[in-house]
């Protein structure tokens, strides 16, 4: 059909050195960026995102009306299609896979538990075994998730910590994930790169998160609820700016070795690493209230609440030691530089009738 023309063709890199990535959740926030990242430094890119309604579906549609005019085509699909996974990989020989697609967010798990074990287990496999079984093998980058590290206290967070104590659903998928990805490097010769993200914020972000609704409710005049821990303790996020994550998952790309089919016995094995992709600065959250109210010029009318026992932890730290060392990773955004550009790009989209206009 007509889609395998289009595919074909956004998956083009400009030069013969450039890279094919499919990049699964590219609808989505990380994904949005990383898509134009690519396809701007002459890669080629062919998205794929199932458009689900988990938050407003319209945000994901203005992204995808922003990718298109990057040249990046995306594909509306779940990532359990197994059929149309592998008609896809039989089309378009993908050097690497960028695999952002998953359920975010840890609180709606007591809503809709399936839809993490849907997307983040039988997904990643379904995704894993196209991989596997493809004519040439890409390798693999995929998003893990700082929420692995559970309730482990020891901070800075380090990727030979212990990840045995998940506080929610979501950090067990993600968990999960990378014993499966582990499973498909020593089995299958599949070279896999698990980048441990800690709270990506930036434009075009996620309307689940924190910053995002602060941010409208703060406009809107409406009470917020800021939690904190037992005796008043703090809550507080490495919040890492979008761009440094992008920076960081195109390195992992660029180091990332060929896999090799061979079950990782040959020389040249395929490689399985984990890295955390932090900004190694945790932030209060009432100092992000503060920033907000700053920037949008508003008082926040606060609520203080004793945090729920849904998932969250109460801090989050990022040691990013391997990443730096080995991916050459540096991320440079403070967290008020990235949320006056959020704040920017919000007053932008949400204050302009025509969103397509994105
Ligand atoms: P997002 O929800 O904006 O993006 C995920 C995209 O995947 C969405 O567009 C969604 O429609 C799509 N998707 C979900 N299930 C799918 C399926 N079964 N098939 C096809 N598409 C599907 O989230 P994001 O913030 O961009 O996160 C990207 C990745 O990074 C996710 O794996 C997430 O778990 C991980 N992560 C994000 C953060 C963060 O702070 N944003 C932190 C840690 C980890």
């Amino acid at each position: 059909g007509n889609w395998e023309v289009k595919a074909r063709k956004s998956a083009r890199p400009r030069s013969k050195s450039g890279f094919s990535v499919l990049v699964t959740g590219a609808a989505g926030f990380v994904g949005t960026h990383v898509s134009i990242a690519l396809k701007r430094r002459g890669d080629g890119v062919v998205g794929l995102d199932n458009f689900n309604n988990y938050y407003d579906t319209g945000l994901k549609n203005a992204r995808k009306a922003l990718l298109g005019r990057a040249g990046v085509y995306v594909i509306e699909a779940d990532i359990n299609d197994a059929v149309l996974l592998r008609n896809l990989f039989e089309t378009v020989h993908f050097t690497h896979v960028m695999h952002l697609a998953a359920q975010a967010g840890v609180r709606y798990a007591m809503q809709n538990p399936n839809s993490y074990i849907h997307s983040n287990v039988n997904g990643f496999v379904s995704l894993l075994e196209a991989c596997k079984n493809a004519t040439l093998q890409p390798s693999i980058v995929w998003a893990s998730s700082s929420s692995v590290y559970g309730l482990n206290s020891k901070v800075p967070f380090s990727e030979k910590d212990r990840t045995d104590q998940p506080a929610s659903l979501y950090a067990a998928t993600k968990k999960a994930g990378e014993e499966i990805a582990h499973t498909y490097n020593h089995i299958y010769g599949l070279s896999i790169t698990g980048l441990r993200f800690f709270t990506v914020y930036g434009p075009w972000g996620r309307p689940d998160m924190a910053y995002f609704f602060f941010t409208k409710d703060i406009l809107k005049g409406k009470e917020i609820k800021i939690f904190e821990g037992a005796d008043h303790a703090t809550v507080a996020r490495d919040f890492t700016y979008v761009d440094d994550v992008v920076n960081g998952c195109l390195a992992a790309l660029d180091t990332a070795k060929k896999s090799t089919g061979n079950g990782g016995k040959k020389k040249g094995a395929a490689q399985f690493r984990i890295y955390n992709l932090g900004n190694t600065s945790p932030v209060p959250v009432t100092k992000l209230v503060d920033i907000l109210e700053k920037l949008l010029k508003v008082k926040a009318k606060k609520k203080m609440l004793p945090m729920p026992r849904n998932g969250d932890v109460l801090y989050t730290h990022a040691n990013i030691s391997l990443a730096r060392e080995e991916l050459g990773y540096r991320p440079t955004t403070d967290l008020e530089t990235g949320l006056k550009k959020f704040v920017k790009w919000y007053l932008r989209y949400y204050g302009s009738k025509k969103k397509s206009a994105w």
